[in-house]
This record gives structure tokens, sequence and C-alpha cells, in this order.
């Protein structure tokens, strides 16, 4: 499987990624990518730039070197509402927002039906256009259910390489969350959520062989075709939309 694109990367304005936007760029490029999404750490986590890092988007070059940027954030699920560490009126001039949970925002281990809550409050943001490494086994949600609300509302599930090194316990629910995409016509991503360039390319094959094994349609995955992908941000009235056809179509 050939992807177009990385919806979800890290560069070394999240302390804990290690390599510039330039580099990033430099090694998208190299994996014949021909879209990178930067999606640095929003601010509930220790590791994330300042806020303002997020609202100076445009002295950044729309393209580097051929690479069709997107800028966006990672922002941080805080509650059982799905509210999130950004403002909306920040996210509303981001070009690509995942939405993840991580432990240090949602400590412990969420109920079914908080997890449910959670997600259809996510869902239900406008300016949300991912759903970040949500296979986790200890915020384990309804997929059926709501997989049939993230294709209602345009949201696109991520499938994350990142995973198979950092969040192992939640990989057994990968298949049954991807049969639930395949069922409910949900769009997903392969993102590989590199914290160096080297993990941009490393890490995909475990995902990508899922893919193949449940004969996962390649219409659903909105990173695999550039056509797709645009189309995806016109859904989710990106108003990078037209920019980037223009560079990717
Ligand atoms: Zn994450
Ligand atoms: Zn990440």
């Amino acid at each position: 499987m050939q992807l177009i694109a990385d919806l979800h990367t890290h560069t070394c304005c999240t302390t804990h990624a290690y390599q510039t936007l330039n580099e990033m760029a430099a090694a998208a490029k190299a994996c014949g990518y021909r879209a990178l999404a930067v999606t640095d750490h929003g601010p509930a986590m220790p590791d994330a730039p300042h806020i303002w890092h997020f609202g100076n988007w445009n002295i950044l070059p729309r393209c580097i070197d051929g690479v069709a940027m997107l800028y966006g954030v990672e922002a941080n699920v805080m509650d059982i509402f799905g509210g999130l560490d950004v403002s909306q009126k920040m996210l509303a001039d981001m070009d690509w927002v995942v939405a993840s949970i991580h432990s240090p925002c949602v400590p412990g281990t969420l109920s079914r039906k908080e997890a449910d809550r959670l997600w259809h409050g996510v869902a239900e943001n406008p300016y949300v256009d991912c759903i970040g490494h949500s296979e986790q086994q200890h915020y384990r949600y309804d997929y059926q259910e709501l997989t049939r609300l993230f294709a209602k509302h345009h949201k696109v599930v991520e499938l994350n390489g990142n995973s198979f090194r950092v969040r192992r316990d939640g990989l057994p629910n990968m298949k049954a969350l991807l049969t639930a995409c395949m069922e409910n016509g949900c769009s997903i991503a392969v993102n590989s959520d590199a914290h160096n360039s080297g993990q941009l390319s490393d890490g995909l094959s475990s995902v990508t062989g899922l893919l193949e094994e449940l004969a996962f349609p390649q219409e659903l995955i909105v990173n695999a075709d550039a056509h797709t992908f645009v189309q995806e941000l016109r859904l989710h009235q990106k108003s990078c939309a037209e920019e980037i056809g223009g560079i990717l179509l």
C-alpha cells in the first residue's frame, strides 16, 4: 500500500520529538509522500509547545520542497464530554486537528459509558478531523455506535503506527475497530505519529498488514489517494482544501 500523506506527526516543538519542520518535510519527501500534517501536542501535555505555537501558521510555507504542508494540532481530550485543551477559535484556523486521549489528561480507566460519552462529544466538535489512537483498552468504547457517528460527522479514525511501539495494550482492539469502520463506512487514516524522521516510514507495516488481512477498502483510507484526501478536506470544510487540492491534483 502506497500512502500519499502522513496526517499525524510531531516536530521538536513537542519536546520529546527531535526533528525540525524542514527535516520532517524532507523525510516525508524521501518516503514518497506528497503531503504532511504536523500535529504537535496541545498545551495540556507536559511536553507541549506554548499555545502561541498554534497561532502563527501564516508565516509558514504551504509547500516545503514539493510537500504540501498542513499545520495543526494533536489536541488533548480533557473530560468525558469530549472537551479539548485548545479553544474552538484556534481550532477553526487549523488545517488538521487530531483529537487524542493521553493519560496525563484523562488518568485511569474510563467505563464504556464514559468513553462513549467522551467520543460522542468529540464527534460533534465541528473542528476535529481525526480520532487519534483510540484503540486503547482502558478507554474502550462502543465501536459500532461511535464509528456510525464518526462517519456521519466526517471524522476520520486513525490507525497509528506508533501504537505498536507504545500502546500495545490496545492492539487486540484494532481489528474490531477497523471492522466497525468497514461496516459503517467510516473513513480511516494510516499515520505514523512520528516523533523523529525515521519513524515516518518505520512501524507502518503492522498497520498495513492488518488492513490487507481484513481487505479494508482503499476508498475509505483518506491518505491513500490524493483525490480522496482533498475530497475529505472539502467535506471537513477546511479553508486549506482548495490550496492543497491545487498542489496535489
Ligand atoms: Zn498521541
Ligand atoms: Zn502524537
